[in-house]
């Protein structure tokens, strides 16, 4: 039986884990990364190395995006990338970067007009699960498309939700990220808080990631940012992003999320000080930095 053609454009933190695990389920594999020596190890397992997104793209049945943000996924799908150009009518188009919903309607009309089909796929889930293949993808888009790739993201995933019309997984994704984003803000300034009035810091988190705010992500952030673990999982400065796009998302529904932008300006405050490069979990650090005085 011949090989399903896929192409992934990104190998990051994330779409690395994620080509390793469509070339272990035996996909023909083409990539591209804007710095090429990600590509090596991948090589070496049988992936073809594209030296462009068009060229990664031509000929595909599905071609898979995972990069960093918006102006990033537009010039490589419709800029300089030029991904759309060859692409062949028919071939399935699955944006996981996570963007806005905007960004997905306007790769929506492009695809339409290259007679293509577009998935919005983000994912939740950091480096370890898309390494172990146990993201979760919030899918929006027509039932049939899905239906085509259902295989080749399970590969990646343990499950695939399909949460409703083009633009309804990165809508979700937002909001799970504005969330995530607002707890490990508040999370950073609970244990500044702790840190500061010398309370038993081991007691402190202990009562409260037991407790009712011990939701899965403060239980691992708190033991990050305790221990300075700030090897990127998922990077900082991308968090703000997706805070901003929530943000901007809920002023296209006549909404202000307050709490949206208190975390985000948390967030910017850390990058300010240097830390965007580092795992959200640095975002504490800013306090500690300026320990003594007043923010
Ligand atoms: P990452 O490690 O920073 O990778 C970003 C990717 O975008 C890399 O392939 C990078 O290429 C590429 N890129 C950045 N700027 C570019 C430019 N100007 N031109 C071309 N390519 C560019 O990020 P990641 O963690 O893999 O995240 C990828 C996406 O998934 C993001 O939208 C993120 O929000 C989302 N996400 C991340 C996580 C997580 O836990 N990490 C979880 C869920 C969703 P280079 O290698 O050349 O820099």
């Amino acid at each position: 039986m011949e090989q399903t053609k896929v192409a992934l454009l990104g190998l990051g933190l994330m779409g690395s884990g994620m080509a390793g695990r469509l070339l272990d389920a035996g996909y023909a594999l083409s990539i591209w990364n804007r710095n090429p020596d990600k590509t090596q190890a991948l090589a070496g397992r049988g992936a073809r190395v594209a030296k462009s997104p068009r060229e990664a793209a031509a000929g595909a049945a599905v071609v898979i995006s995972m990069l960093a943000d918006v102006p990033v996924c537009r010039d490589v799908w419709l800029g300089r990338g030029e991904a759309l150009v060859d692409a062949v009518p028919g071939t399935v188009l699955v944006e996981s970067s996570t963007v806005t919903v905007e960004w997905i309607e306007e790769l929506n009309r492009a695809a339409k007009e290259h007679g293509c089909e577009l998935v919005d796929a983000p994912v939740t889930g950091s480096k370890a699960q898309a390494n172990g293949g146990q993201l979760l993808f919030l899918a929006g888009g027509q039932a049939s498309t899905l239906h085509k790739i259902n295989p080749i993201l399970k590969s990646m995933g343990r499950d695939v939700v399909h949460v409703g019309p083009i633009g309804s997984g990165a809508r979700l994704k937002l909001i799970n990220n504005f969330l995530s984003g607002s707890q490990a803000a508040a999370l950073a300034e609970a244990l500044s808080l702790i840190e500061r009035s010398g309370l038993d810091r081991e007691k402190a988190l202990g009562v409260l990631t037991e407790g009712a705010p011990g939701s899965p992500l403060v239980k691992l952030l708190s033991g990050r940012m305790t221990q300075r673990q700030y090897e990127p999982q998922f990077l900082l400065r991308l968090m703000a992003k997706d805070l901003r796009y929530a943000v901007s998302e809920a002023e296209h529904q006549d909404l202000d999320l307050d709490m949206g932008r208190a975390a985000l300006r948390v967030f910017e405050h850390a990058i300010s000080a240097g830390l965007g490069d580092d795992d959200m979990s640095a975002v504490v650090e800013q306090f500690r930095v300026r320990a003594g005085s007043a923010r």
